[in-house]
């Protein structure tokens, strides 16, 4: 069978760019090799850019049009599939815990202040901030803290649950899955024709590359440098016994660490930040140590909850943190979607559309300049 498009890789990206291909009508192929270690799998679903004060403008606009995108989605696949996905508008508390935190608290204060009125939303009603006393009535377990901005707007969503139905949802339209390894590119001078999987050759009008930190090595087959490499992430969830979540917001503070609440008594402790950690998705010990010491800084009321279960993902960190999108320069028939570090929850369903349209012949809803492979200078 011959397919106008297919996808290299099943975690969140390949397979919302294969349920956009197929909603748009396209015989599709999704290879998946299920690496233990897959991002989708572990990431803690924070969806709020609007009190992120870390990422640069070009990823704040299309992280923006991403969130407003969500609830359309969300929206569709109840339609279509009856799973879950796990996405609520929840809420998020950004907090100052200790005195070292001060400055940067009042440098995110500025700039998510500065986006706010830029961009002319969310309200003021729905992002302000809060007493330190108001903060500790929405997050029962949070320390004093000096300071706390609140976002009535900012939502979760489960990577896996998420990826699960729109899988669901592209298979009732006849998407074909298949469980294997891309082993290479098929190319005819300058153009990508198909992919080889298990010694076959199948070919396709277009390829998708969304192989997550394991893309790189699709770069050497295309003549270009892809830079993402694989940045672990430890993730905790802990079970509060008898304990009533399903209200309380997500809250982050300065030391890279955030807490994400879930409503079955149980909140997701994360994450660590192994940059160089390379292809070794597995705990350790300093990195249970730093995440338990993190999440009891911020909120020590979580002391006595039980450890239920330990995560672990590689992020497809990229050099500059940005991802990658689009057309590779020189070659045709060939298109990346990757390199969504520790925002691919938040962008990646929004970025698979436009990267999907894309090999549809549509132009791009967001600008993607700022994200084409071209600026490592192919
Ligand atoms: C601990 C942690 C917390 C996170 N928290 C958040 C968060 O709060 N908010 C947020 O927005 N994001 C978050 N993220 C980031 C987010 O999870 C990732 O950016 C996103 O899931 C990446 O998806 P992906 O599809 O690119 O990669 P992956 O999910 O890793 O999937 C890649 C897939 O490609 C397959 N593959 C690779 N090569 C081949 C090949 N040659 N042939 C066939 N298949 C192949 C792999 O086996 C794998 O299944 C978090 C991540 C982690 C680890």
């Amino acid at each position: 069978m011959a397919f106008d498009a297919i996808v290299v890789g099943g975690g969140l990206l390949g397979t919302a760019t294969a349920y956009h291909l197929t909603a748009a009508g396209a015989r599709t192929l999704l290879v998946d090799r299920a690496d233990v270690g897959r991002a989708t799998d572990a990431g803690a679903g924070i969806l709020s850019p609007e009190t992120n004060s870390r990422d640069p403008d070009a990823w704040f606009r299309l992280a923006s049009d991403a969130v407003e995108d969500y609830p359309a989605l969300i929206e569709r696949l109840s339609e279509e599939q009856s799973g879950d996905t796990g996405y609520a508008r929840c809420g998020k508390l950004v907090v100052a815990a200790s005195d070292d935190e001060i400055e940067s608290f009042e440098r995110a204060r500025r700039i998510i202040g500065e986006r706010q009125r830029s961009r002319g939303r969310p309200t003021r009603e729905d992002l302000h901030e809060v007493s330190p006393a108001e903060a500790r009535e929405l997050f029962p377990p949070l320390a004093r803290v000096h300071g706390a901005i609140y976002s009535r707007v900012a939502a979760r969503v489960d990577g896996r649950l998420l990826n699960r139905a729109l899988r669901t949802a592209a298979g009732a339209r006849a998407l074909v899955v298949r469980d294997g390894s891309v082993e290479r590119l098929v190319r005819d001078g300058d153009r990508v024709s198909g992919v080889v999987v298990g010694g076959e050759t199948i070919a396709a009008g277009g390829v998708a590359i969304a192989g997550g930190a394991w893309t790189e090595a699709f770069g050497r087959q295309l003549g270009v440098a892809i830079p993402v490499a694989p940045q672990r992430g430890q993730i905790i969830h802990l079970g509060l016994r008898a304990t009533d979540t399903s209200r309380w917001p997500m809250v982050s503070a300065f030391h890279h660490h955030y807490l994400v609440a879930w409503p079955d008594s149980r909140v997701a402790a994360g994450a660590t930040r192994e940059t160089g950690s390379g292809f070794a998705p597995h705990t350790t010990s300093a990195g249970v140590r730093e995440v338990l010491d993190e999440a009891l800084r911020v909120a020590p009321g979580l002391a006595g909850a039980e450890i239920r279960e330990i995560r672990v993902g590689l992020r497809p960190l990229t050099s500059d943190t940005l991802p990658v999108l689009g057309p590779v320069p020189g070659v045709s028939g060939v298109f990346l979607v990757t390199g969504h570090g520790p925002t691919g929850l938040t962008l990646g369903p929004y970025s698979a559309k436009l990267v999907a349209g894309q090999m549809l012949g549509k132009p791009p809803a967001s600008d993607l300049s700022p994200f084409s492979i071209a600026r490592f200078g192919v």
